[in-house]
This record gives structure tokens, C-alpha cells and sequence, in this order.
């Protein structure tokens, strides 16, 4: 244990068996049946968790609905202050927490250390939003009447997230959802169970040390079939999903029927434009890390890029060259560049993706491949791929959750733009000019058609002031920054007559 793991799981409150079933500081057993969680980046246990029942699913929104009559009623800036101490709480476990998902998940330990960061500035947004939930007032058209707008807590919020971002996603949406009044019922994935509980009894401390109720932070561990239960689940009237699109769709028949509300943050498929006017430096770094950071499991990862025919050549050879110095091993040992991706049917998928495009008439740049023997014996270790491809194939329309890079090329800015929006997704997007005019074409309406478009700055990798999420089968929802909290709460206009008549409104007359 050269990496000091399991005193980090010690510190962090991991056993060898844990329950998976929480509304807070008490966790509740059950006969429900216990999975493992393995380690890509070994292929060993690191522990087993009990998961989730329909009966114990039921407790747990029991009491989140007995929560949110107390919670809701706590004023937003001391809400704001119980945020304030998780944030701090998750500084003092940043490396602990940053290890884990490492280990849990795969991504390198610098990234792991990243999230945990991404879950203490999102905690410091929402310490300052929780003064800042504004509404607005209005003119009314009646004389002696006044007009407003304000924002409720709506309730439980139903937080189901993927492997790939196994805390941040938590926290982008519970440190929000919290400051806005709501209680929390979090499924993380079940392919990342522990970083759960250690998120878990994080938040529990905190709000043990408030007095507050069992209930606002509750954590269900379980695979689809509980995230079915919550969709279904019409005493959670906004699920927020995350992960596929196959999934985000489901999610959001279920939730649709009961015409509940729904927040969807699903695939991607991101592409950079390198325009003949890129700084060829700053574009490389850009697709480099877009490309083969988190072994290409970001939904923001970039997964093709469209290249000028005068520097395509430069760029191809340029990217063989990089990724020729690229090391792939253990994330935890920061010597490595490139760790595993989550398990082997990740791998069974990537296989495919570079079977397929192979089939469809696509070029190796630098060929894929499973790697074996020492140090690899998870068997999830994968070289990052580049081919180049028609942005028409169906391999390249679809997301393929794996660090595979494809190379397209075009002659004008429109048809460049063109090929970057012509894929169902739209998530993130880049161009890389020091061309004011190319810059520009790119972000007006004319331009990308994605939630996020960069200037000089690859896909991947989002800050936490600004409106996270994308549209088309990206799902359309905005989370973290600017005004995403009000998904969060429910709007009420409100209109008040302090004259002594009752005039209606448009001048009707009813006089009797
Ligand atoms: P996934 O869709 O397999 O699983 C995501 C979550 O949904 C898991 O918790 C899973 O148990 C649950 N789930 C699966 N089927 C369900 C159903 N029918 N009803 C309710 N819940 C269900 O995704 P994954 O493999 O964990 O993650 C990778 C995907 O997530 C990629 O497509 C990636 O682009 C996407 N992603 C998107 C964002 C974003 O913000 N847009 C962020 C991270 C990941």
C-alpha cells in the first residue's frame, strides 16, 4: 500500500462491509444484498456495501419529506453557513477524498484532488448564493397594486449520478439544492459506491453538529432499479440525472408521466476546431488533455477534432508525437499520465469503437489497444487511439466513453462549424484561433450550437460560476453556476391590492 490507501479509507470512515443506505448520521441494515466495489487500477476489492431496498428506499423518503418541513423553513443564509462548514469539511478530507475516488474510479490522483476542489468551490457559491436567491418586482397595470416574484424550496431533490465525476456531481447539486431549502436523496453509481459514503458521512458531521434532522442529506446505494423508484417517485418533484443518454431518456419518460421535473446532464461529443490561425502549442495542450484526461470518461472529453487542411498534416503529426510520450499506469503514482478506465466492459466498448471505425473506413494515427502483464493486471488499462474519420460514420456520432480521438478535416470556418454541430449531442466545444473574425462566427448564433464553447481553451475541464450542461441529447439542463439554482426551487408571483376597489385585469368589466 505504497500510496497510503487504506489509512485513507480508515480516515474516511470505510469498513470492509458498509451499509449503503443513509439519511444522514444513521444508516440503516437491511437483508438486501451486498456488492463489491472493485478497483480498476488493481482489479481488487477495496470493500462491500450493502445496497438499497424498495422497503428501505421507502424509509429514506419517509423521512426526507418529515426533513424538508423543518429545513425549509431555516433561513437561506444559515443554510448558507451549514454549506460554509461541509466546504470546509471537504478541505480537510481533500486528500483522503481525492485518493479514493482516484482509486475507485481510475482517474489520476491530480484530478482525483480536482474534484474534491470542484466540490469546495461549488460549496463557496452556494454560501454566497444563499444571499443572493433574488426575485423580482414588477409594475402592475392596476392602480393601488403591487407586484412580485419569489422562489420556494420545492421539496426533495432526487440526485442519480454517474461514475465518472463520482462526488462532484453530489456536490454541484446538493450544496445548491440545500442553501435553496430542498432535501437531498442521493444514488451515486454503483460502479463508485464508497466515494458515496465517504461524501455521506462527511455531510452527516455537519449536520449532526447543527441539531439538524435525519433527512436532509440521504444516500441510497443501488443500480437502475433505484434510480427507476425515484423517477417513478412523485414525492420527488425534481430528479436530476446524470450519465448516459440512453438513460437520461428513460429518466425522463418516468419523471415526465408524473409530470414531475427533471434535470438531465448527459454524453457528449465534443470537438475542438484548429483553425489555421491556432496557437499550434496552445492546441496541442488543448487536445492533448481533452483527449486522454480521466482516460477520455469525461463527458466533456474531446472526441473529435476538426483541423484546418493547411495544418492538418502538422497537427497529425504533431498529436502521434505527444501521445508517443504518453505513460499509461497507476493514476495514484503521478509519474503516469494516463490510468484505467472503469471496468471491463468500458474496455469491451472501447474494443468495439476501434473495431467499428476500422470497419467504416477510418485511418490509425495511433493505433488502440488493451495492455497486459505487470501492473496492468485489472486488465483495464487501454491505449489512447487516434484515427482519422468521416465525421458522417456512425461510430463517430455516437459517444464512445473512452480515450479514442477522432481527426476530421475541412477548408471553411462554416464548414467546420457545420461538422462540429452535426452530431445529436451538444455538450462542449472549442475553437482555437487568434482570428477575431473565426472567434466570433464561432460563438454567435450562427455558431456552436453547445451549452459550453471555448475560445483558446479545449473541451474539457469547466469552471464553477458558469451554467453547466448542454443541449440536444445532452438533455438541457444547467447546473453549478449563474442562475442554475433556480431549477432548484419553485417561482411564485405574487400580486397585492392595498387600494379599496377591485379593478381586473385587461379593464374587464363586472359589475352586477
Ligand atoms: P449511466 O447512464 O450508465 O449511469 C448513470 C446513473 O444512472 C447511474 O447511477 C445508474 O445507476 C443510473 N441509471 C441507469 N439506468 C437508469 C434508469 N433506467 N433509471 C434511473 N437511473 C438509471 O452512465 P455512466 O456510465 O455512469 O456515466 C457515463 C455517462 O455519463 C456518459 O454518457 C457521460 O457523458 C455522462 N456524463 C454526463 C455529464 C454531464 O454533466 N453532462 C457528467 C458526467 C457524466
Amino acid at each position: 500500500d505504497q500510496f497510503g490507501i487504506q489509512e485513507s479509507l480508515k480516515r474516511l470512515g470505510i469498513q470492509s462491509e458498509n451499509l449503503g443506505v443513509s439519511t444522514g448520521s444513521k444508516w440503516i441494515d437491511s437483508e438486501a444484498s451486498l456488492i463489491a466495489s472493485f478497483s480498476p487500477v488493481d482489479g481488487k476489492e477495496i470493500a462491500k456495501v450493502k445496497l438499497a431496498s424498495k422497503e428501505t428506499f421507502e424509509q429514506v423518503m419517509d423521512q426526507a419529506q418529515k426533513a424538508f418541513l423543518h429545513w425549509r423553513t431555516v433561513p437561506a443564509p444559515q443554510r448558507g453557513e451549514v454549506v460554509r462548514e461541509i466546504g470546509n469539511a471537504l478541505r480537510d478530507a481533500k486528500e483522503d477524498l481525492g485518493k479514493l475516488v482516484s482509486f475507485e474510479m481510475g482517474k489520476s490522483y491530480q484530478e482525483g484532488l480536482g474534484e474534491v476542489q470542484e466540490m469546495i468551490d461549488i460549496c463557496d457559491f452556494a454560501v454566497g448564493l444563499s444571499r443572493q436567491l433574488y426575485g423580482l418586482t414588477m409594475h402592475s397595470e392596476r392602480p393601488g397594486h403591487r407586484m412580485y416574484e419569489q422562489w420556494h424550496a420545492i421539496g426533495a431533490v432526487g440526485i442519480i449520478s454517474a461514475f465518472n465525476f463520482p462526488v462532484a456531481v453530489w456536490a454541484w447539486n446538493a450544496a445548491l439544492a440545500w442553501v435553496c431549502g430542498d432535501v437531498c436523496i442521493w444514488k451515486p453509481s454503483e460502479k463508485a459506491p464508497l466515494s458515496g459514503i465517504a461524501c455521506q458521512k462527511i455531510a452527516a458531521k455537519v449536520f449532526q453538529k447543527h441539531g439538524l434532522p435525519e433527512g436532509i442529506s440521504s444516500l441510497v446505494i443501488g443500480d437502475y432499479k433505484i434510480g427507476e423508484l425515484m423517477s417513478n417517485e412523485s414525492r420527488i418533484p425534481l430528479i436530476s440525472a446524470t450519465g448516459s443518454t440512453r438513460m437520461g431518456k428513460l429518466v425522463s419518460e418516468a419523471v415526465g408521466r408524473r409530470l414531475g421535473r427533471s434535470l438531465l446532464e448527459l454524453g457528449g461529443n465534443n470537438a475542438i476546431i484548429i483553425t489555421e490561425n491556432a496557437d499550434m502549442d496552445m492546441a496541442i495542450r488543448g487536445a492533448l488533455f481533452g483527449a486522454v484526461g480521466t482516460a477520455g470518461q469525461r463527458c466533456t472529453s474531446t472526441r473529435r477534432l476538426i483541423i484546418h487542411e493547411n495544418v492538418y498534416e502538422e497537427v497529425k503529426t504533431r498529436l502521434a508525437s505527444a501521445y508517443s510520450k504518453l505513460v499509461i499506469g497507476n493514476p495514484l503514482d503521478e509519474k503516469n499520465h494516463v490510468g484505467p478506465v472503469i471496468d471491463l466492459d468500458a474496455v469491451k466498448m472501447y474494443e468495439e469503437a476501434i473495431r467499428k471505425v476500422g470497419e467504416e473506413g477510418g485511418k490509425p494515427v495511433v493505433e488502440g489497444g488493451v495492455l497486459s502483464g505487470e501492473s496492468y493486471e485489472s486488465g483495464c488499462y487501454v491505449k489512447p487511439a487516434i484515427y482519422e474519420a468521416e465525421n458522417s460514420f456512425k461510430i463517430v456520432q455516437h459517444e464512445t466513453f473512452a480515450p479514442i480521438l477522432y481527426l476530421m478535416k475541412y477548408s471553411t470556418i462554416e464548414e467546420a462549424i457545420a461538422m462540429q454541430n452535426g452530431v445529436p449531442q451538444g455538450l462542449s466545444s472549442a475553437i482555437m484561433t487568434t482570428n477575431m473574425r473565426e472567434a466570433e462566427a464561432f460563438l454567435s448564433v450562427t455558431g456552436s450550437d453547445c451549452g459550453i464553447a471555448n475560445v483558446n481553451i479545449g473541451t474539457s475541464g469547466a469552471e464553477i460560476g458558469g451554467a453547466f450542461g448542454g443541449e440536444k441529447e445532452t438533455g438541457g439542463g444547467r447546473e453549478s453556476g449563474s442562475d442554475a439554482w433556480k431549477a432548484y426551487m419553485r417561482r411564485q408571483t405574487n400580486t397585492i391590492n392595498y387600494s379599496s376597489t377591485l379593478p381586473l385585469a385587461q379593464g374587464i368589466k363586472f359589475d352586477i
